[in-house]
């Protein structure tokens, strides 16, 4: 870490800053990406190659983990080696995890600083809370479950329509993963106060609007016909490239999440989720999912994988 002194995401959103400035935390920023530079760390081109590098390495390291698990499964044991070769892997993918943790906030600082004119405080209170969901379904650097060290992502009761400030909090990502029967991770925690303030790119029309407008517009079902179609054709291009969605990685394996459709969805909001690319059937494989169970998240979708969200 050390290039964000504060909580951030893909989709270059900081969270609690409620006592900066946007100048304040920008200048900041700009500061931290000079002296990561400075330590010898890479920015820029040099960083994006890294991660295509890393990428392909954490999906061999996937592979081979995977090999020995099954390999586990059908003897009942491993062997000396084996073991030692297991433990080796599960080291270096766990640096793996760090390193791109490290990489995604140098991404987020560089989209922050070539966006600054758009970046702005947001307040959330009853009218706003839908940029809260908006900012939702991305991972979160810098939130770490004190528990068990997965990451943390921001939750809400589900039961709501139009959820108010105080009904969002941070749960463990723990949650989404099941270990026979329990949940690996319960743990929650109320937002602090100043998690009620983002800075963030403002540009999107989405913001402009408040939960209720952004809610009466989403309801209406011609709209929530477009919004599915392009879905639909934004999943069978990810398919057709086999590629996972930029901004959610599953935080076991470290690889992008697989944008899925539900068969027989009972509404637009029951129908998508993200799942690991090491999900499979009759729970043998990774259980790590998250819906998309709110418009603002399938609007932040959209945004960021291709370019215009939902409005
Ligand atoms: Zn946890
Ligand atoms: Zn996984």
């Amino acid at each position: 870490m050390g290039v964000l002194s504060w909580l951030a995401n893909g989709l270059s959103t900081i969270i609690g800053a409620v006592i900066e400035t946007t100048v304040e935390v920008i200048g900041a920023i700009r500061d931290g990406l000079d002296s990561f530079r400075q330590r010898g760390g890479s920015v820029g081109s040099a960083m994006e190659k890294e991660v295509v590098t890393r990428k392909e390495r954490l999906r061999e390291v996937n592979d081979e983990i995977l090999h020995l698990r099954n390999k586990n499964m059908s003897r009942g044991s491993l062997n000396d080696e084996d073991r030692r070769r297991w433990n080796g892997l599960r080291e270096e993918r766990d640096h793996l995890l760090v390193e791109s943790a490290q990489a995604k906030e140098v991404k987020v600082a560089e989209t922050i600083l070539a966006n600054e004119d758009n970046i702005e405080k947001v307040l959330i209170d009853r009218e706003t809370t839908h940029k809260l969901q908006y900012n939702a379904f991305v991972d979160t650097l810098g939130k770490n479950c004190p528990k068990c060290k997965r990451s943390m992502k921001l939750q809400w009761r589900r039961d709501l329509k139009v959820p108010d400030p105080h009904d969002f909090f941070w749960g463990c990502t723990g949650w989404y993963i099941s270990v026979g029967d329990h949940k690996a991770c319960t743990w929650t925690e109320p937002l602090r106060s100043e998690d009620f303030a983002l800075m963030t790119d403002v540009s999107a029309p989405e913001f402009s609007l408040t939960s209720d407008e952004f809610g009466i517009i989403l309801s209406d079902p011609f709209t929530q016909g477009i919004i599915d179609t392009r879905l639909k054709d934004l999943q069978s291009d990810l398919g057709s490239q086999r590629k996972g969605v930029e901004l959610v990685t599953c935080p076991e394996h470290g690889e992008h999440m697989v944008l899925r459709r539900k068969t027989n969805p009972t509404g637009l909001l029951d129908a998508y989720f993200l799942a690991c690319p090491y999900w499979k059937p009759n729970n043998q494989g990774c259980a790590y999912f998250e819906k998309l169970k709110s418009a603002p998240q399938l609007a932040a979708l959209l945004k960021s994988e291709t370019g215009r969200g939902v409005l």
